[in-house]
């Protein structure tokens, strides 16, 4: 198998604020992996909360392209155990290579990767779009150009969370979601979801920082009038088994997890256990979105939105459009590389 690395620099529509910091150009490494005279692809952007960037997934997938030279490829799967014990110090690379392995054998089968799981494109609920922290004035315009859209994931934590909820409420009749990003204590997290649940607000990801007590996310997870799921707690496989019974749900993200292959176990768990799903992404290109995408049967929340946040993208695949997901219209994950559109 042959490894093939592109990396671009994605201007951003809008700045683009959390409760941790701002951006607004996104970089990110594209994997091409090769083989049969096939080609599939995997994407793992930069990443400063995990530690993670262009050039440490570079090279961290550069350093095993010698030795998948030489490696037999079986399935997917086969490859990731193979891989795992490689990239176990950088997830991030493991996804890339992992969505790639998933596209590349989808389209040597000829089938789509969520079809080779047994599952079928029905029941995909429509994903949100995210409106970052600003002013609440440009809050609420940015709302506002989200006209259409069913679902609104508001970034919050910020001195006055409640006001903003409530002018965008007063302005939407969106189902709106909310996610503090770490920045909220038990008292706060208590109080606010009595308040959010007032307004109508369907769940809070991720209050707590991802260190806190367990006593702390267990009082949270108790007295939280609103579902709490987990997003920074819960990022590798052993993480759901972790959240059941600190969190109502949890939100899985390939680039946390490792890829494709962990987040389909990991969904079968956290569904085992009661969990309610959700699949996230970061501010991708449609190569990540198109790979998220093929879980879209098993979830009960969906936040795709990252391709959309940007103003351009490399990437023709599974496109989200007001929250619409549309199914892939191409064997593996559905997608091809078009560097004119970067
Ligand atoms: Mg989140």
């Amino acid at each position: 198998m042959r490894l093939e690395l592109h990396r671009f620099e994605m201007p951003l529509r809008n700045v683009f604020t959390i409760s941790r910091g701002s951006m607004s150009t996104q970089e990110t490494v594209i994997v091409e992996l090769h083989h049969d005279g096939e080609s599939g692809l995997g994407e793992a952007p930069r990443s400063s909360y995990y530690g993670h960037t262009a050039e440490s997934i570079s090279s961290s997938l550069e350093s095993i392209a010698d030795d998948l030279a030489g490696y037999e490829f079986t399935t997917p799967e086969a490859l990731w155990s193979w891989a795992q014990r490689r990239l176990a110090h950088d997830y991030f690379a493991l996804s890339a290579l992992d969505q790639a392995a998933h596209d590349l054998y989808g389209k040597l089968q000829q089938t789509t990767v969520f079809a080779r799981q047994g599952l079928s494109w029905t029941n995909v609920p429509s994903s949100s779009v995210t409106v970052s922290i600003a002013s609440i004035e440009a809050m609420v315009r940015e709302l506002e150009g989200y006209a259409g859209w069913p679902i609104i994931k508001v970034k919050l934590g910020t001195p006055n969370d409640l006001e903003i909820m409530q002018a965008l409420r007063q302005n939407s009749d969106a189902i709106l979601r909310v996610d503090a990003n770490c920045a909220w204590t038990v008292e706060e997290t208590i109080r606010n979801s009595v308040e959010l649940a007032k307004l109508g607000v369907e769940f809070i990801e991720q209050p707590l920082p991802a260190d806190a007590p367990i006593a702390a996310k267990r009082e949270v997870f108790e007295e939280s009038a609103l579902p709490i799921v987990a997003d920074e707690s819960c990022q590798k496989e052993d993480d759901v088994r972790q959240c059941d019974g600190l969190f109502h749900g949890v939100n899985i993200k390939l680039c946390k997890c490792g890829g494709l292959t962990p987040a389909f176990r990991m969904l079968a768990e956290a569904k085992s256990r009661g969990l309610l799903t959700m699949t996230g992404c970061m501010i991708e290109s449609e190569v990540a979105i198109s790979a998220a995408a093929q879980l879209g049967p098993l979830l009960d929340f969906v936040d795709l939105d990252g391709a959309v946040l940007l103003a351009r993208q490399p990437a023709n695949g599974v496109k989200v459009e007001l929250g619409t997901i549309h199914p892939p219209q191409d064997f593996g994950c559905g997608v091809t590389l078009d560097s004119t559109l970067a």
